[in-house]
């Protein structure tokens, strides 16, 4: 790999892991790369099973010292400060995320401002998380205590890592928890970033550590150990299964945010002027490499041609390019996520292609850049129809009736989100509640990232819930103090 003349000046050093609150390198690093271009822009960490064990050992220390033993609104106002540090540092966060990841720079700019969100929303949140007093038998009092797990380990993918880590790390800490954060080797940079932050703000040493490395490595050796009471893990559903056969060795919780296929269905009667950015922009955001991706879109019969020429319309205007030109795409996360893209579409039946985007030239002939595809024809059992791609694709789907488009919707093993677009409000309703999905948005899709609104699947897409005040209970456990008294 190549060095990036192009890289934005780090304030830190991306080899150095937080472990107990002291930065520290690893005796073998790993490279990162900007996939706009294929170059090096640094390196981070290799971190191995020894340095978990030494975080889970500074978390338990954490655990039992000024950590500890803050009061619920002293951690509030610790969040506080590091959301307002992450505000005012949101510029920089953005720039490091544009490179990282790949993606255009509004978008990293929106997760910035999303990290900066969470930080605030369960700063406020944690002195309001209360426990119950229970009416029960003569003589006695009854009361619930909401507790911390006490170590909890997050394992977040490299597609969204500033909101990922906000959603997940700030509700922990929120609760008192001591995390250990293990990035993906892919994208680390903004999650060591939001760490020195912290630290800065006053997070006392070991309540947040830092661990980078391989998932096989760093990453198993997180989910395996006993010293972990709660994991939470974003990630595929393959590496999920590994993740909760882990905490089921050890007997502890987990919250499994894994993948999708989530559906757009469009009735007859749906304003489309409304509705088409949203159909589009839900399949091409991030380059499709996201979970909630709005990936299949069901249409009602009289509609489907239509729907399908206006986003045809659309995707031939789309355009991609380095992630810091900040056009409609930037480049994938990898080159093998482009191969496993671009073998997906090799599945694509003949005239199956409706529309697709176009590579800018002064794309860089090292960048893993795809041009977004629509796709009309194959069924709903096709693979192109059922699997999840992860990338830049869409499939358009007609259906006949509202019976048909709830079993096409229904019809993969996923359920993570589902949008409804229809004028008629007794048609939401009742769809909304047969929609097997953790959040169904009625002429809308993703309601603008919703930090404040409990995300979650069924099936593959995993279960528990994160983000909203919910999250706070996941990381959190019930303790029933029942008292007798005469
Ligand atoms: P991945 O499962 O390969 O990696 C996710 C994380 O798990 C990384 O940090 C990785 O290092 C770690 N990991 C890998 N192998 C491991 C192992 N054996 N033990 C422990 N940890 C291990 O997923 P990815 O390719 O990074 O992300 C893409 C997937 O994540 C997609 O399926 C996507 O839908 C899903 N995702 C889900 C959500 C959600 O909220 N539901 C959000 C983002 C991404």
């Amino acid at each position: 790999m190549r060095r990036d003349p192009d890289l934005p000046q780090l304030w830190f050093d991306p080899a150095e892991m937080l472990i107990g609150g002291r930065w520290r390198p690893a005796s073998q690093t790993l490279p990162v790369e900007d996939p706009s271009t294929g170059f090096e822009i640094g390196r981070i960490a290799r971190g191995r099973a020894g340095d978990i064990a030494e975080a889970v050992a500074a978390a338990e220390a954490a655990r039992a010292g000024d950590w500890g033993r803050m009061t619920a609104t002293e951690r509030g106002r610790v969040l506080a400060r590091i959301g307002r540090m992450v505000r005012e540092r949101a510029e920089d966060l953005a720039l490091i995320e544009t490179t990282d990841v790949g993606k255009p720079l509004t978008q990293a700019r929106a997760d910035a401002q999303a990290l900066a969100r969470y930080m605030e929303f369960y700063a406020g949140a944690a002195d309001k998380v209360m426990g119950e007093t229970i009416p029960y038998l003569d003589g006695y009092t009854v009361y619930t205590l909401r507790e911390p797990h006490g170590v909890t380990g997050h394992i977040v993918p490299w597609n969204y890592p500033m909101q990922i880590v906000g959603r997940s790390v700030g509700a922990a800490l929120a609760m008192g928890n001591a995390c250990i954060l293990k990035p993906a080797e892919e994208a680390s940079l903004t999650a060591l970033a939001f760490a020195r932050i912290a630290c800065e703000a006053g997070l006392p040493a070991g309540a947040l550590n830092v661990v980078t490395g391989l998932g096989e490595e760093a990453g198993a050796a997180l989910s395996c150990h006993p010293g972990v009471q709660h994991l939470s893990f974003t990630g595929s559903v393959a590496v999920g299964r590994l993740i909760q056969a882990a905490a089921a060795l050890n007997v502890v919780p987990v919250t499994l945010e894994l993948g999708g296929k989530s559906p757009q269905l469009v009735f007859a009667d749906a304003d489309l002027d409304a509705a088409l950015p949203f159909l589009v922009n839900a399949g091409i955001q991030n380059a499709g490499q996201t979970c909630s991706a709005g990936s299949r879109i069901l249409v009602e019969r009289p509609r489907y041609d239509e729907v399908v020429s206006r986003m045809a319309e659309r995707y031939a205007k789309l355009r991609v390019g380095p992630a810091r030109d900040d056009l409609d795409l930037g480049p994938l996360i990898s080159a093998r996520q482009r191969e496993i893209v671009e073998g997906f579409l090799a599945m694509a039946p003949e005239g199956a292609v409706s529309a697709q985007g176009r590579i800018v030239a002064a794309a860089p002939a090292g960048g893993h850049y795809l041009a977004p595809t629509l796709l009309a024809g194959p069924g709903p059992d096709h693979p192109l129809a059922q699997d999840e791609i992860f990338g830049p694709v869409q499939i358009v789907i007609p259906f006949a009736d509202e019976g048909e488009a709830v079993a096409i919707a229904n019809g993969t093993g996923y359920g993570l989100v589902a949008s409804i677009w229809t004028e008629s409000g007794a048609r939401q309703m009742r769809l909304a509640k047969r929609m097997r999905a953790g959040q169904v948005f009625l002429n809308n899709y993703g309601a603008g990232g919703g930090v404040e609104l409990p995300f979650g699947g069924v099936g593959k897409s995993g279960h528990g819930r994160e983000k909203g005040f919910e999250a706070l209970y996941g990381f959190s456990v019930t303790k029933t103090v029942a008292a007798r008294h005469g």
